[in-house]
């Protein structure tokens, strides 16, 4: 445990910027976080002698490219700076400056959170220089820096031939990704990313740079496995035990006639299918004024650790309604370069998600009343969507209350996108946001008491705390107060 406490940071030349006036108003803050007394200049250029790494002021060159986030609806949110951090000590730096000036502070790694919340108009700390990567071969375990992306994980544990459960999304944070529990076609089989989540480093709001594990402060470990993001600190490296991976089959299906019947089929057919297989089952509608067809069109995209005839087998009741419209690719590869047809770039846009996990298993009453709402969007935003990841398996495998995770009886996870454009009018994404609503309304009534995934955190959830944490936040809110009793880490839906 190290730490770099305001008396660390006065030494790196803050106390020079602001002269003996300036220190008597820090001693009078002592470490709290605390409102600026009278409005005076914030000494921007101390905090920058004091990093490592860089800070970024607006107009700086590459100001607005680290500042925009994934969501675009939030990109107008701009922080008055980003300490762009080179090691934990910056982190400890930033956080330690941000609170001597009562500047709301914020963390960012991969930028994608649905609800924009690694934005801020204070100090953004921002980790995505920090992508260092280790692998021990004997035990299995590779350690990341908590500024790395899927895209490192793609290319590091190619190369090492493991996998941990990822994303298919290439710019998501590694560490958003893991501290809200993480899925991915791995989870049926090898459980959520945060399970296989072993060890942590984190800077806390006392500016304290911590080792944690299941030895080490096990209880901030068991919060960052499935409830760290923007809780309890800065996450500034993570360790995962990987497992190692060999073939498997990829597929992209997709069907355009007979859609509903195809669509209540698959759900049926997945659900007996093994915990080797992942999938995400999507019926979706693009407008025709932004090149769709306005048909709902149904895709089965995943993986299979098994053959391709194994796989048409176990998809053969969906067959037999409707052979697919069209075979994007279905074919047996090695794991990474598999994963390489799976994945998307994850570009910007603006959009909606509202999730919800199902504790039931999925029959044709629940897809009629998926379809119907499709039918009736009011097409005027680019698209919407209605998603199944199937869950389970390995995942459901470990106790409720074994880590923050708490969704652990699911069969699948719900999720209905919306998608707009810089030009939709607000009446129009008011519209479609309406709509949505109501659609997650008939959601939330048919998912057999499923709860809500903090990874696809949603800013128009009303009961937020008992969705994403359940049986878990009562422990989960006494873990917030004993490590960041002032709230330093706060946002919209920051715990309690
Ligand atoms: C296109 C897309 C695809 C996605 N695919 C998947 C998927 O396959 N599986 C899945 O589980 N989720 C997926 N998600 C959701 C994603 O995992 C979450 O939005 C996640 O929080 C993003 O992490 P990030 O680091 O990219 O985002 P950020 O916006 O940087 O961070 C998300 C939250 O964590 C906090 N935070 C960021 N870095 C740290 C840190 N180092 N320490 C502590 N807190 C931190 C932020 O303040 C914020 O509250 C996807 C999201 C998008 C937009």
């Amino acid at each position: 445990m190290r730490t770099i406490d305001r008396r660390g940071f006065l030494r790196t030349g803050a106390a020079a910027a602001l002269g003996a006036a300036g220190l008597d108003w820090l001693s009078a803050c002592s470490g709290r976080v605390a409102a600026l007394p009278t409005p005076r200049p914030l000494p921007w250029n101390a905090l920058a002698r004091s990093l490592r790494g860089r800070l970024l002021r607006p107009g700086d060159a590459g100001f607005a490219a680290y500042a925009q986030p994934n969501n675009l609806r939030y990109a107008a949110v701009l922080p008055a700076g980003i300490a762009l951090c080179a090691d934990p000590g910056d982190v400890a730096t930033a956080i330690g400056w941000a609170r001597d000036y009562g500047v709301a502070l914020v963390p960012r790694s991969g930028g994608h959170s649905y609800a924009g919340f690694s934005t801020t108009t204070g100090l953004l700390i921002d980790v995505t220089t920090m992508r260092s990567f280790a692998f021990d071969a004997r035990s299995g375990i590779a350690t990341f820096g908590g500024g790395a992306r899927n895209a490192d994980v793609f290319a590091h544990c190619r190369r090492a031939g493991v996998a941990i459960t990822h994303g298919r999304c290439l710019s998501v944070g590694v560490a958003g990704l893991t501290l809200g529990g993480g899925v991915g076609f791995n989870m049926r089989a090898h459980g959520v990313t945060s399970d296989q989540l072993v060890g942590s480093e984190i800077v806390t709001a006392d500016g304290t740079i911590r080792q944690i594990s299941a030895a080490m402060e096990p209880d901030l470990f068991w919060g960052c496995r499935g409830a760290g993001g923007g809780n309890f600190g800065i996450n500034t490296s993570l360790s995962f035990q990987t497992f190692p991976v060999d073939r498997l089959t990829a597929y992209d299906l997709r069907w355009g006639s007979d859609i509903e019947r195809v669509f209540a089929a698959l759900v049926t057919a997945l659900e007996a299918a093994p915990d080797t297989l992942g999938c995400k089952l999507t019926a979706s509608r693009a407008a025709p004024a932004h090149g769709g067809s306005d048909a709902i069109e149904v895709q089965l995209l995943g993986q299979f650790y098994g053959t391709p005839d194994r796989l048409r087998e176990i998809l053969q009741p969906a067959y037999a309604i409707a052979a697919p419209t069209r075979v994007v690719f279905l074919e047996e590869l090695a794991y990474w370069d598999a994963q390489d047809k799976l994945s998307e770039p994850g570009d910007p846009e603006y959009f909606q998600e509202r999730a919800r996990f199902f504790d039931r298993t999925i029959d044709a009453a629940v897809v009629a009343m998926a379809f119907e709402p499709l039918r009736r969007w009011p097409a005027t935003a680019r698209a919407a969507s209605f998603k199944l990841f199937e869950t389970g398996g390995r995942m459901n495998a470990v106790a409720a209350d074994a880590t923050a995770f708490v969704h652990r009886r699911s069969h699948w996870l719900s999720s209905i996108g919306v998608v707009w454009e810089a030009t939709t009018s607000p009446a129009e994404i008011q519209r479609n946001l309406a709509w949505q609503a109501e659609f997650y309304a008939e959601v939330v009534a048919a998912a057999g008491g499923g709860g809500a995934f903090a990874n696809f955190i949603d800013p128009s959830l009303q009961d937020w705390q008992r969705a994403y944490y359940g049986s878990n936040l009562a422990r989960l809110e006494r873990l917030k107060q004993s490590v960041d009793p002032a709230h330093v880490f706060t946002f919209a839906q920051a715990i309690p």
